[in-house]
């Protein structure tokens, strides 16, 4: 686990960071190793870090949730600068996004429904990747449109990306190649979708590196196209490797104690909660338990070590 946190690219120029957690369940020590990794990116560089409660999904999200993903982390120790932040109070700003988008013509409504989008998805189509949106209502003849008009179902937006491909470095993975298929940017019940708020967020806020879950690389691409056109400068990315149960599997609740309070129910301390987190990639002894401080010491002296050529 101690090459875990070896970087394969160069730190960003600004390193300002963001943990930006979903309110819609408790986190499971997965998500506090990665809150705990983007703090101490950020940290160790001197730089500032934000709190951003991306709560846009109004069906799923309840305020105890956030408040106590909040608790979380101030148990955790891991500060932040500034207010905490929430995407339902800025939806102004992705107003101005996709009408800045629709400026440049290359936003369309779609009405698929999510069984057709998985059956077009699941034949293969060409450059796209399995499970891309395969276009279907990209360039609908006039009459359809009508039709679809008349029926009254709402569309959601998506923007013509051509299946354009993308490359970057990632901070911990390196080289990183994806395809970006006509993806969505307002859902059809009206909510934004989580690759146009994260985009805009991350540009308005200026997060310099954004250090966030594996299981969010595939995303990366759209966001990178997307941060282009709408003028917005590419940030640094390091995903980290997700926290898995016994067996590889995903963390699961017949591997024990999973969340923070069920750690703290079980009789261990949330410092020494963060010790496993942080032995767990290699910055801590199994049993230690080293203050903050220490830690971002030892991560400074981990991602500033030399980038293997
Ligand atoms: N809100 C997203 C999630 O909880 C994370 C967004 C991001 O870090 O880009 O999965």
């Amino acid at each position: 686990m101690a090459d875990l946190l070896v970087p394969r690219g160069a730190a960003p120029a600004r390193a300002d960071g963001r943990f930006a957690p979903s309110p819609t369940g408790t986190l499971h020590l997965g998500n506090l190793r990665t809150a705990l990794l983007a703090w101490l990116f950020a940290r160790a560089a001197d730089a500032r870090f934000l709190v951003r409660i991306e709560d846009l999904d109004t069906g799923r999200v309840r305020e105890r949730f956030a408040a106590e993903q909040l608790a979380d982390l101030t148990a955790l120790g891991l500060d932040h600068d500034g207010d905490v932040t929430r995407q339902s109070e800025r939806t102004a700003l992705y107003d101005a996004a996709v009408a800045r988008l629709e400026g440049l013509g290359i936003v369309y409504r779609c009405w698929c429904t999510r069984a057709e989008i998985r059956e077009a998805a699941s034949a293969p189509h060409d450059g796209l990747p399995e499970g891309a949106y395969p276009g279907t209502c990209r360039d609908l003849p006039a009459r359809r449109v009508a039709d679809h008009e008349a029926s009254g179902r709402p569309p959601a937006l998506r923007v013509r990306a051509d299946a354009a491909a993308e490359r970057f470095t990632d901070r911990l993975r390196g080289p990183v190649t994806g395809v970006v298929d006509d993806f969505v940017i307002r859902r059809n019940d009206g909510a934004y979708a989580y690759n146009l708020a994260v985009v805009v967020d991350d540009g308005d806020q200026r997060i310099g590196e954004v250090v966030r879950g594996a299981d969010l690389l595939d995303s990366t691409p759209r966001q990178r196209w997307l941060q282009r056109r709408l003028g917005l400068p590419h940030p640094g990315y390091a995903h980290v490797p997700l926290l898995l149960g016994d067996g590889g599997r995903r963390l699961a609740k017949r591997d024990g104690a999973t969340t923070l309070a069920e750690c703290r129910a079980a009789g261990r301390s949330a410092v020494q909660v963060r010790g496993e987190l942080a032995a767990s990639v290699g910055l801590a002894r199994t049993g230690e338990a080293p203050p903050i401080e220490e830690l971002v010491t030892r991560a400074r002296d981990l991602l500033h070590s030399e980038v293997p050529a």
